[in-house]
């Protein structure tokens, strides 16, 4: 493959179309940086698959400090994320704007209360609720819930809208979508190369701890006469597996599986139903919407749950590696990259630097 366009000046590739290449490159665009953005198909990786919970506080847990203080980061530069979005493309991408994590029996309601003194320590606000007070938030839930904890700060998105959003504001700064798939950096001539392939992304720097995790995930729309579906992000755990409900316009998103299946995105009948029975057992009246679809996707998962973000050499920056939380990490991302690109790398970022991981592992050819 030749790459013969590339223009005159400082230039940029973006390697990848998710939310995260998506995001790099409109903003990149937007800095004066002339954005050149590879993917065969953009848009269609997990980002499209995703569910669209931002819940770093709700996720955190004793001894992962480094994790809750980026995904708290993430969360922080949302509002002028999604700000500037809406601005240039006039959607907005906000589903819900709470997220509530309920206990089914007195074991997890003793890790709720552990998750909220841990996370409360460290200067967020969460708040327990008791029997009562989880019904008095969403009356829709199975009685059999016992407690709750609320994040009053973790809203959701539409992963879709979002991605459709930061197309049409990529388009509008001037980033130019090239529908084919880089096969060698170093075929790309330009100053810069943001690699972005998701998990595909160790194909391209062979050694990149970044692997494949497989995520099955339901969409369903609310019938007539049917319960209305849940007004914040709902979050719990059925037989050891966790359970989660994001609200959509027209209904909701139930998710997600979570296991090793190398790049398989099969759905499969074990997949779906598991989801059903445990959505079921947190939300008895979903039996009654309409199963809309079925899909699977491939999570960038890292070896440490944190992305990887920063230089991999003096041409290539690593933006990838987001595992199950690249929506909400998309705002933090884009501005750490940006900052690379000045030279400048981000103070918050800093937990992410591909060079945590030994050189020897990230050596990843001579590009
Ligand atoms: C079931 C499920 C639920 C999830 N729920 C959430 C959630 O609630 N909240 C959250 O924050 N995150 C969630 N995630 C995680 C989130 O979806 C991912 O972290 C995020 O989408 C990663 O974005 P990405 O742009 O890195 O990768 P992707 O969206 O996978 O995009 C990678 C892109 O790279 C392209 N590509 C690959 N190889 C090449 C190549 N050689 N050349 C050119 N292009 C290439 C692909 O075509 C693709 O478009 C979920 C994921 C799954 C699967």
């Amino acid at each position: 493959m030749t790459m013969p366009e590339t223009a005159p000046g400082p230039t940029v590739a973006v390697v990848g179309g998710g939310v995260i290449g998506l995001a790099v490159a409109w903003r990149a665009a937007e800095a004066g940086w002339a954005v050149t953005l590879f993917d065969p198909e953009p848009g269609s990786g997990a980002s499209w698959v995703a569910g669209g919970m931002l819940a770093p506080l709700s996720e955190g847990w004793p001894g992962e400090d480094e994790v809750l203080a980026f995904g708290a980061a993430a969360l922080a530069r949302w509002p002028g994320f999604a700000g500037r979005l809406e601005a240039v493309t006039g959607v907005d991408v906000f589903v819900a704007g709470e997220t509530l994590t309920v206990a089914q029996d007195s074991a997890d309601a003793a890790d709720l209360r552990t998750v909220a003194d841990w996370v409360s320590d460290r200067g967020h606000d969460l708040r327990l609720l008791d029997r009562a007070g989880v019904r008095a938030l969403e009356p829709a839930l199975a009685r059999t819930v016992r407690a709750g904890l609320l994040a009053a700060a973790e809203p959701a998105i539409d992963n879709r809208q979002l991605v459709t959003a930061l197309r049409k504001a990529a388009a509008e700064a001037g980033v130019v979508v090239r529908p084919v798939q880089v096969r060698d950096l170093a075929e790309l001539e330009h100053s810069r190369i943001v690699l972005a392939a998701g998990a595909a992304s160790a194909a391209l720097w062979p050694g990149l701890p970044v692997r494949p995790v497989k995520g099955e995930i339901l969409r369903l729309r609310q019938r007539p006469g049917t319960q209305p579906p849940p007004t914040r992000v709902v979050r719990a755990r059925v037989h050891g597996r966790p359970v989660y409900f994001v609200p959509r316009a027209d209904g909701v998103v139930v998710g997600a599986t979570q296991y090793e299946a190398g790049f398989d995105t099969a759905v499969t009948v074990a997949g779906v139903r598991d989801l059903i029975s445990d959505a079921e057992v947190v939300l008895p009246g979903i039996g009654e919407y309409e199963l809309v679809e079925a899909s699977a996707g491939s999570r960038p998962g890292s070896p440490d749950n944190l992305p990887l973000i920063g230089r991999l050499s003096d041409r290539v920056i690593a933006a990838t590696g987001h595992g199950r939380n690249g929506m909400l990490t998309s705002a933090l991302t884009a501005d750490a990259v940006l900052a690379e690109l000045d030279g400048q790398p981000l103070a918050e970022a800093a937990a992410a630097r591909p060079r945590r991981f030994a050189a020897s592992t990230l050596s990843g050819g001579s590009r």
